[in-house]
């Protein structure tokens, strides 16, 4: 079945209000291509300015709290972002999981937390060097999923990204087939998971996503869209793997 593809660009702790500029130049690509969805997750302290200003594009965020509200000094609870005008947020990101020691069953209560509060949450799953090197990337990948898929999750309030730790940001790109490989053990998953929901979910491949491997990594059977860093920061990076996608459709 073949999804709408989304486009998400996660500025991780990068960008200040002079950035949002760049909104406007993403914006008008993603309203020049109506068969992609566009979204961009700042740094929280964006989020509200970015919501207000952006059009054509779902603002998001990178983390919320599991819980709903309460005494979690520094922390963020869903609905904070709902109102700050977040239409979705990235939960489980490999460097979340690294530098904050998150496990699977905290990032599955913070995408039921994202649902509860009518966010998208974008689930994120991958395998590092070492794991893929002894072989273990699909089985890895697996039991993420097993532990962080929340089951009320549908194709309009759950997206899976799978970013292998070993290709974001460093201009490494996993084989085509490999990919391929991944993205159908991840339906098949999703679908053991969720039942025929899970045809309905949309997977995202991330990990140095560009504009010149863009339209080959959208290609790929069961890759519906991808997340991308770095190269969304600036509309010049970013419009470019907006266009290859459109074109893949
Ligand atoms: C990411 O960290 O989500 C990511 C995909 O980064 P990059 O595109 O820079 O590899």
């Amino acid at each position: 079945m073949a999804l709408r593809k989304l486009v998400a660009g996660n500025w991780k702790m990068n960008g200040d209000r002079a950035a949002l500029g760049e909104l406007a130049g993403i914006g008008a690509a993603a309203a020049g291509h109506a068969n992609v969805d566009v979204a961009i997750c700042p740094p929280f302290t964006l989020v509200a300015p970015a919501a207000e200003q952006a059009a054509g594009i779902a603002i998001g965020a990178q983390d919320c709290h599991a819980a709903a509200k309460g005494a979690h000094t520094g922390c963020i609870s869903a609905a904070m972002l709902r109102e700050a005008g977040a239409r979705l947020v990235i939960v489980g990101h490999s460097e979340r999981r690294a530098d904050q020691h998150e496990t699977d069953a905290e990032v599955r209560a913070k995408a039921q937390a994202a649902i509860a509060a009518g966010l998208i949450a974008i689930v994120c799953v991958g395998e590092t060097e070492p794991e893929r090197d002894a072989g273990n990337a699909l089985s890895v990948v697996e039991a993420q999923l097993d532990g962080s898929i929340p089951a009320e999750g549908d194709g309009a309030t759950l997206v899976v990204a799978y970013e292998p730790v070993w290709a974001i940001g460093t201009g490494r790109v996993p084989a085509v087939a490999d990919v391929a490989e991944m993205h159908a053990a991840i339906r098949a998953r999703l679908t053991g998971l969720l039942g025929a929901k899970g045809a309905a979910v949309r997977i995202l491949y991330g990990g140095s996503v560009k504009a010149d491997n863009a339209a080959e990594l959208m290609a790929v059977p069961d890759v519906d869209g991808a997340l991308v860093g770095g190269a969304s920061l600036t509309a010049a990076l970013f419009v470019p793997i907006i266009e290859a996608t459109a074109r893949v459709g």
